[in-house]
């Protein structure tokens, strides 16, 4: 199909990136579980190397099945072009490996799901990159971080585990400023919730592990580029503006335009870190996205209700969730995700951290898993499992204090979750 700007969301989600297939006529995606394709002739293997010609040489690089979905999630963005890879967190490294270098620096949020708290305050400086965290709700705190060495501005549009809000326009602001791109993770959100292009980002980063795929089979990952920035503005994106070294010279820029960032993912980025989606996962998210829209109505439908029924009940202490309208960050939902807050909340129960344990363990609905964003409702206690290792000061800092729960609200009847974990308060506090 023609992706004319005029088609909904819900038949982007369908039919974006997808024609029927041409040598069969299959009006599904085939998966194509092939590692390598024939070249015509020498010419044409030797146009395709050059970039000259766009074509398929090597899964590693590229795929059928694959490029269907990168055209599916930059299409539901609002980008001109992404690159799927094997992991979110895959993504935040692909993200940032053409505007880092040794010695750089990227300024983040420090409201980021904990793995990428780990990924960036540890395992970056093995690259010779490091980041600052800052309170993205101080602006001044934001632009006093950015230094000459800063070369982007990373956050969460819903921070996991939910609760709070990024006031992305006026963060994206302070990015601009310094003519440094902003890498939004756009997970917890989905382009259903958020469309953070819109609202200033650059770059937009997923876990497609999560909404996008929604069934809690593979892990996958995405960046998708607005192809709105500069790269050739200032002196601080050599890969992208001057002739890249690891591609015989080639200046992405000059010779992609609004492409060069995906360009430059995949034939640097996937040739030579290889952190590659394979087919099989494509096929299960293409799948997975086809009814995002409406398994987000129905999550975001059922989180309201499970976190109104929790703030009212006397067992529980707190409720995050910034679709309540006592969240400090109900007043962004319309600005920043006017369809909702999304589906994940943590909320504080009585008697502390034994209570905790009982309650998920006395859950019978709700999955005891360390993922989010599936069909299926899910809890974890964070104290007793991702977040054992820390102090309880720094748990509490983390929004994990001992008394406090997680829940990722599925796709569910309301009345069943509210009356499971009605039983389980019960058993947990008597
Ligand atoms: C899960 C998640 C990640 C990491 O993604 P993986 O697919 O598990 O590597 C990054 N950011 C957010 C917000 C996530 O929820």
């Amino acid at each position: 199909m023609t992706d004319g700007p005029s088609y909904g969301f819900d038949t982007l989600q369908i039919h974006a990136g997808s024609r029927p297939d041409p040598a069969t006529g299959a009006r599904q995606t085939p998966i194509y579980q092939t590692t390598a394709y024939v070249f015509r002739d020498s010419e044409h293997a030797a146009a395709l190397f050059n970039l000259q010609e766009v074509g398929f040489i090597y899964s590693r690089l590229t795929n059928p099945t694959v490029a269907v979905l990168q055209e599916r999630i930059a299409t539901l963005e609002g980008g001109v072009g992404s690159v799927c890879c094997s992991s979110g967190h895959a993504a935040q490294i692909m993200a940032l490996f053409p505007l880092m270098g040794p010695g750089k620096n990227v300024v983040v949020s420090t409201r980021l799901y904990g793995g990428t708290v780990t990924q960036f305050s540890q395992t970056i400086k093995r690259f010779g990159w490091s980041a600052k965290f800052v309170d993205f709700d101080d602006l001044d705190a934001v632009r006093s971080a950015i230094d000459d060495d800063t070369r982007a501005v990373f956050c969460e549009s819903i921070a996991n585990p939910g609760g709070y809000i990024t006031n992305l326009p006026d963060i994206a602001k302070c990015a601009d400023k310094a003519g440094i791109p902003l890498v939004v993770d756009n997970t917890s959100a989905t382009p259903y919730l958020c469309r953070p292009i819109e609202l200033g980002a650059t770059l937009v980063v997923h876990s497609t592990t999560k909404y996008l795929t929604g069934n809690g089979t593979v892990t996958g990952g995405c960046i998708v580029d607005s192809g709105e920035f500069d790269w050739s503005a200032s002196d601080k994106f050599l890969s992208l503006s001057q002739p890249e070294p690891a591609y015989h010279g080639l200046k992405f820029h000059e010779t992609f335009g609004p492409l060069a960032f995906t360009f430059h993912g995949i034939a640097v980025g996937l040739r030579d870190l290889g952190m590659t989606m394979n087919p099989q996962a494509a096929h299960y998210t293409l799948l997975g996205i086809e009814t995002l829209s409406l398994r987000m109505e129905r999550h975001v439908e059922n989180a309201v209700h499970v976190a109104r029924w929790l703030e009212a009940d006397d067992r529980v202490t707190m409720v995050t969730y910034a679709g309540l309208e006592s969240s400090p960050y109900f007043h962004r939902v319309e600005k920043i995700c006017p369809k909702g807050a999304g589906a994940l909340f943590t909320f504080s129960v009585k008697g502390g951290y034994e209570a905790c344990v009982k309650l998920v363990n006395s859950l019978e609905i709700f999955s005891h898993v360390a993922n989010l964003g599936d069909t299926r409702s899910l809890v974890i206690h964070s104290a007793s499992t991702t977040h054992r290792q820390l102090s309880p000061d720094q748990q509490i800092a983390a929004g994990a204090a001992p008394d406090v729960v997680r829940l990722s609200i599925g796709i569910e009847n309301a009345d069943d979750l509210i009356a499971d974990l009605d039983r389980a308060l019960t058993a947990a506090t008597a």
